[in-house]
């Protein structure tokens, strides 16, 4: 059993003036244990929702409205560590079972007790985690006694481990020192610290070099391959880059407006892209080692507004190969098409003996 998370058919809605406005519709995705999920879209597709809602995080006028988070039990818990000396405590594992996170309460004591034990968060801007005025041990010490019976002197010596871990020089130094005393990069390597304090066996990183500049983004982003590798962690990694994707992914879902329209391997996706949307975001990618060009606009028209979603497929006022008739009535389900991969494009099957009445999407698998 090497899947860690399954998100299946899930939906978070949002309450506006205008209704009620589907920001993520019917989302599939798989994370593998020790494996590297690349979620890649525009700004604005969902990938932020969809993993807050992974970890009921979706605040009101929010709220999830259908599908499962299953997360299952890791099969080596309560064994040994890994044998790299982790300086982190092990937390006995919130469950025993799969456990379906949708289905639990946003504020109960049962998402808390996965929170940061099982799956952990790190955000673009590390000040969603941290507090500026509270020394940056105690913020890591505290996190750690959230889910460990450790005293404090032992939790500011995990602390200073960790911060050793994430490549800041100095960590005796720095343990006491407050956020507002460091730079961004230098935040957001103490963020991804407490994220790991608990040893979490799946890191959501959702756009978390995006405000950095160059290179302290490249520098981040290895940081993050390496501990991903080093503590065999699942980790789902949100960005709109593809170079990122090439970088970082073992498995990548591109999402575009609320749904994930292809998912896969890397390689598989990479070098035989079958949606439109794909092929046309990784021609927009700067050749590697060719001439300089400037970002084009390789993608003609623009995202439709979530709240007036097309009929049919919603990437079909921008694709170059929509079929009239067709892709104007029915809204592609997801289309397995073999090793592994799963296409939402009615150039690969799903419209047979469907009308606009039928129901679609609803894979029952
Ligand atoms: Fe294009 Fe039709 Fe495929 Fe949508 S379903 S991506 S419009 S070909
Ligand atoms: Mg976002």
């Amino acid at each position: 059993q090497d899947v860690l998370l399954e998100v299946r058919d899930l939906r978070t809605r949002f309450r506006t003036d205008h209704g009620e406005v589907p920001a993520v519709n019917g989302v599939d995705l798989t994370l593998r244990r020790g494996r590297t999920l690349c979620v890649v879209g525009e700004s604005g597709c969902g990938k932020s929702v969809t993993a807050r809602s992974i970890l009921q995080l979706v605040e009101p006028p929010g709220r999830i409205t259908g599908g499962r988070v299953l997360l299952h039990p890791d099969p080596d818990a309560g064994g040994a560590d890994a044998g790299d000396g982790h300086a982190s405590a092990t937390a006995s594992p919130a469950f025993t079972e799969s456990v379906d996170l949708a289905a639990l309460s946003p504020k109960g004591k049962e998402i808390r007790r996965v929170r940061g034990r099982d799956i952990s968060m790190i955000f673009q801007e590390p000040m969603a985690s941290l507090s500026l005025v509270h020394r940056v041990g105690n913020q890591i010490g505290e996190a750690i006694r959230v889910h460990n019976p450790v005293s404090k002197k032992e939790a500011r010596r995990l602390s200073v481990a960790l911060l050793g871990q994430v490549g800041i020089p100095s960590p005796e130094r720095l343990v006491d020192s407050y956020p507002f005393q460091l730079s961004g990069g230098m935040r957001q390597r103490v963020m991804i610290a407490m994220a790991l304090s608990c040893e979490p066996r799946l890191l959501i990183a959702d756009e978390p070099t995006t405000a950095l500049d160059v290179t302290t983004q490249a520098q981040i982003l290895d940081l993050l391959a390496d501990l991903q590798k080093r503590r065999g962690m699942g980790m789902m990694f949100i960005t709109h880059d593809m170079g990122v994707v090439a970088e970082i992914a073992d498995d990548v879902a591109v999402m575009y407006l609320g749904n994930v329209v292809e998912r896969g391997t890397v390689d598989d996706v990479f070098h035989a892209p079958k949606h439109p949307y794909t092929r046309a975001l990784l021609e927009s990618i700067p050749r590697m080692g060719g001439a300089r060009r400037d970002r084009l606009p390789a993608i003609r028209g623009t995202v439709p507004d979530p709240a007036k979603r097309p009929t049919g497929c919603v990437f079909r006022d921008r694709c170059d190969s929509a079929m009239p008739g067709l892709c104007d009535t029915v809204d592609p389900p997801p289309i397995d098409v073999g090793g592994g991969r799963q296409v939402r494009c009615l150039l690969y099957g799903g419209a047979e003996g469907r009308g606009p009445d039928d129901q679609v999407g609803g894979t029952g698998d």
